[in-house]
Parts: C-alpha cells; sequence; structure tokens
C-alpha cells in the first residue's frame, strides 16, 4: 500500500507519512535511515539542531534510490536566525546532508526573543524563488508567528510542523493554519510513545486489528495531518508504516479526538530561544 500524499500551496506534493530522526545518535542514523528506507519509508525529517544531517545524507546517497522519490525536510538553527544567517546555516545543512535541494526547510523554532524570524522568513523566500528549497514551512508556530509571517510575507509557508498526538491535538494552530492553506505536520504524533498504552486506543485496536501506534497514526491520516513517527528498531519502523491497508469509522476516529487533554510534553513556542 502506498503512502498518499498532500498538496503544499508550493505546487509540490508531500508524503503524508515521514520518518523522523530527532534523538537518533550522529553515528547510528545511516544504518537507521538506511533501514527506514529500505522499510520503504521515502520521507525523512531531520534538522540541523539534531546533528545527525550527515548520516541522514549518507543512507540517501548509499541507497541508490532516485534524488526526486525521497522527500527531505531540514529545518533552520535558532541560531542561525538573522537574514544572512538564515542562508549560511541552509548552506551548511545542504553540505552535510550532501544535497543540492531539500523538499522542505523549516524555522524550527519562533524564537520571539530574538525577534528575527520574520527576517529569516524572507531569506527563505529567496531559498524557494531560486529552487535550493522546494518548499519552505515553519515549525512551532502559533497563530500570532503565523500572523506575523503572514502580514509580511509574499510566500505563505507550505507547513506548520507542531506537536500534536491525541493528547493535544493543537486544535487553534491547526484550523488558524488551514484557513490560510497552511498543512499541519504533527511532531511527536505517538506522544513520545506514551499514547500506546491508552487503554481507550486499546479497544479500537483490537477491533481493527492491529496495534495501538498504528491506530494512533492511522487517526492522524484520517484528520489530514502529515505524520512522522521515530523509531529506531526496524520492526517498529514497518509497523508505523503499516497503515494503509484499514479505516478507522467515524465513530473511532470521535473517541481517539476526545482523548485530548491540553498539555504539550515538548516546549511552549514562545519560551524557547
Ligand atoms: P514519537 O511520537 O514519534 O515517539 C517516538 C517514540 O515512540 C519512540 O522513541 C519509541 O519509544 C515509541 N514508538 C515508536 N513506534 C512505536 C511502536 N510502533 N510501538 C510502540 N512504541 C513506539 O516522538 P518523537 O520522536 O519526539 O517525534 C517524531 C519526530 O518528530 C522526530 O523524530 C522529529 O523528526 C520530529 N520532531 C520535531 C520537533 C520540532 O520541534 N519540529 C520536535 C520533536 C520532534
Amino acid at each position: 500500500m502506498s503512502v498518499p500524499v498532500i498538496e503544499l500551496n508550493s505546487g509540490r506534493a508531500i508524503p503524508q507519512l515521514g520518518f523522523g530522526v530527532y534523538k537518533v545518535e550522529p553515528g547510528d542514523t545511516e544504518r537507521v535511515v538506511t533501514d527506514a528506507l529500505e522499510v520503504g519509508y521515502r520521507h525523512i525529517d531531520t534538522a540541523s539542531m539534531y546533528g545527525n544531517e550527515v548520516g541522514v545524507g549518507a543512507a540517501i546517497a548509499a541507497s541508490g534510490i532516485p534524488r526526486d522519490e525521497i522527500f527531505v525536510t531540514t529545518k533552520l538553527l535558532n541560531a542561525d536566525h538573522g537574514a544572512r544567517s538564515t542562508i549560511e546555516g541552509f548552506e551548511r545543512s545542504l553540505e552535510a546532508l550532501g544535497l543540492e535541494h531539500v523538499d522542505l526547510y523549516l524555522i524550527h523554532w519562533p524564537c520571539p526573543e530574538r525577534g528575527l524570524y520574520v527576517e529569516s522568513w524572507l531569506s527563505m523566500e529567496g531559498l524557494f524563488a531560486d529552487g535550493r528549497a522546494r518548499s519552505i514551512g515553519v515549525s512551532n508556530f502559533l497563530p500570532h508567528h503565523l500572523r506575523a509571517v503572514t502580514d509580511a510575507a509574499t510566500v505563505v509557508p507550505a507547513v506548520n510542523q507542531i506537536e500534536l498526538h491525541p493528547y493535544y491535538q493543537q486544535r487553534e494552530a491547526d484550523s488558524f493554519g488551514r484557513e490560510q492553506g497552511i498543512v499541519t505536520e504533527a511532531w511527536s504524533p505517538l506522544g513520545r510513545g506514551s499514547l500506546v498504552d491508552d487503554p481507550g486506543v486499546e479497544a479500537i485496536a483490537g477491533a481493527n486489528g492491529k496495534t495501538l501506534a498504528q491506530v494512533i497514526l492511522r487517526w492522524h491520516i484520517q484528520r489530514g495531518f502529515v505524520v512522522i513517527p521515530k523509531s529506531v528498531r526496524r520492526e517498529r519502523m514497518a509497523e508505523n508504516l503499516d497503515i494503509f491497508d484499514f479505516e478507522l469509522t467515524d465513530a473511532e476516529v470521535g473517541i481517539i479526538s476526545a482523548l485530548d487533554r491540553g498539555g504539550r510534553l515538548g516546549s511552549h513556542p514562545d519560551e524557547v530561544t
């Protein structure tokens, strides 16, 4: 079963399920991403902050898979905010990845204390125009950050990648983004693994002959989010990809949607410096 794609406002398409490499050790990354590509992932999510772009690039190069069949996302380091340093940071990422372009380049955090995310965005519009970033977007942006960008921008972000899972659904950021044509991408889609013990999800998993992780990822897909689960274990990588041969009923989607309890696991976007 192939992974569906979602059309972006850039005219490009993003595979709705990808593979995240946050906290994958640099020395393990080539092996982990090689496994992910072998298992069938064609969308890899990394960041300059993760320190593992070199391993991601090495796995892609060694795979022999044509470049245009793999969707690669990386992200701007917080310390690289600013007009010129955004371009320099991007170029360091390209070099580490060994690529001539990325498919999606994101501002990793708005870092409002730095006060430079709009400047960074305007530089990224240049990277989009010259084709080195096929799509550009943001991450961890709340509606007030998105508004500041769209007020100044020519290009509307294609994606906002935010913490999103059944326990923390960020309905306001999601619906504000959707109104602007911005696709919501869910980081920590499994709540960093905390959701795979939820008793409410267990019954739904049993009824569908699927695991809890599969049911949660399927909920994301049916809600229209892009998801990027992470696992360093090959059998879990395969499990997390095997979610396109069943469908949750509307009632099952509703039960999972009712698990929202409003607490984030990660940092508050206004507090990251
Ligand atoms: P996740 O929700 O994907 O959870 C990963 C953890 O869940 C794994 O470490 C493992 O313990 C467990 N798990 C995975 N598959 C499982 C399975 N099938 N069964 C049981 N347990 C399973 O959390 P994450 O890694 O924090 O997020 C995923 C990706 O999102 C990251 O790798 C990264 O690419 C991205 N991310 C982005 C930001 C950002 O600020 N933009 C922040 C955090 C993460």
